[in-house]
């Protein structure tokens, strides 16, 4: 804006139309004269996405396809609840961490999102929703950790004022354990919760699952969780995907009490959602509870997260292959907090 000769103030009124009305046109920006405004046209473009396809579940949750302009897709998933209304988001077309139990890890990686594509998320999902957003969480395609340059901008964009102005205690960055990105996190962005994917407890069990822990052993893991910088009430949340006869014994519980001692943590436990083609199976109701109560009785806090959108999470991978596109779409978990 400084560049084409406008004064800040109307900076900031360009970023309110865009991130608080989301407007998508620069004739909507009523409080600039039409000068200014086709100075705007003329040097600036406001890309967007096309929307491939939309899935809605039974429970409310929506499920979009987006195509990007070099048409790569991905896919973001709002999460409406009694309270509060969470939306999913991508920070990578594909994925490079070749986790065992997730479809998009199958496509590999085909590039980062820019700092806008993870953005225009919320933006679009914004205009196509009813309900306020309260809550964005980066658990959709993609290892934030992987793409820091460019989530660091977009969650400052995400919570900012003259931004979409979330809270920052509702915006959460997951990852699968990348231990110096954590740090880093840490130093830009302490705002935001950090979620942890464990995958398993003990090393031999998460490299099967989660293959960056080769790398980053439970070890060297739970010492970045332990050196995270935390705020006076900030917790660290752990995933765990509670797979059949893989992840759910109870000596698996046992050991994620032992590795978890004496982070300040809260644990989400979710069954998995069998995937179409990986050979994970769903563990039975009591297995999970069983678990839940090992971590209990030690005193950590933990929750089992409602499967969300099961009816559409069963179809997950085959949207894409209806579209007509080749590589497969992301595993869909809740949101967590
Ligand atoms: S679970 Fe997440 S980090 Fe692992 S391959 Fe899938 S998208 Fe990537």
């Amino acid at each position: 804006m400084g560049e084409l000769g406008f004064k800040p103030y109307r900076a900031e009124q360009v970023s309110r139309w865009l991130y608080e009305k989301g407007v998508v046109d620069f004739d909507e920006m009523t409080n600039l004269s039409k000068d200014d405004r086709q100075v705007l046209a003329d040097h600036v473009t406001l890309p967007r996405f096309e929307l491939v396809s939309e899935q809605v579940a039974e429970d409310g949750t929506r499920k979009f396809l987006f195509r990007l302009p070099d048409g790569e897709t991905i896919e973001t998933v709002w999460l409406p609840e009694e309270r509060r209304a969470t939306l999913c988001i991508s920070t990578q077309a594909g994925c490079a961490m070749a986790c065992g139990f997730c479809l998009t890890a199958r496509g590999g990686l085909r590039r980062n999102l820019e700092v806008w594509e993870i953005v225009e998320q919320v933006l679009e999902v914004r205009r196509r929703t009813d309900r306020p957003l309260t809550n964005v969480v980066m658990m959709g395609m993609g290892e934030p950790l992987a793409n820091l340059d460019a989530v660091i901008p977009a969650l400052e964009r995400l919570v900012e004022q003259k931004g979409i102005a979330l809270a920052p205690r509702r915006v959460t960055v997951s990852t699968v354990g990348l231990v110096p990105q954590m740090a880093e996190l840490g130093r830009r962005a302490p705002y935001v919760n950090l979620a942890v994917s464990m995958g398993a407890a003990t090393d031999e069990k998460r490299i099967e699952l989660v293959p960056p822990a080769k790398k980053w052993p439970l070890d060297a893991l739970m010492t970045a969780c332990r050196s995270y910088p935390l705020g006076p009430r900030q917790k660290i949340f752990f995933e765990y995907i509670l797979i059949a006869g893989v992840n759910d014994s109870p000596a698996q519980a046992k050991a994620l009490v032992k590795r978890l001692h004496g982070v300040r943590c809260k644990v989400n436990l979710m069954a998995y959602n069998p995937a179409p083609g990986l050979p994970y199976q769903r563990p039975e109701r009591a297995t999970v509870l069983a678990f839940q109560q090992i971590l209990l009785d030690a005193g950590i806090a933990t929750f089992v997260r409602k499967s969300r959108g099961q009816d559409i999470l069963a179809a997950c991978g085959q949207l894409r292959r209806q579209e007509g596109e080749t590589a497969p779409l992301t595993q869909l978990d809740e949101a967590a907090p």
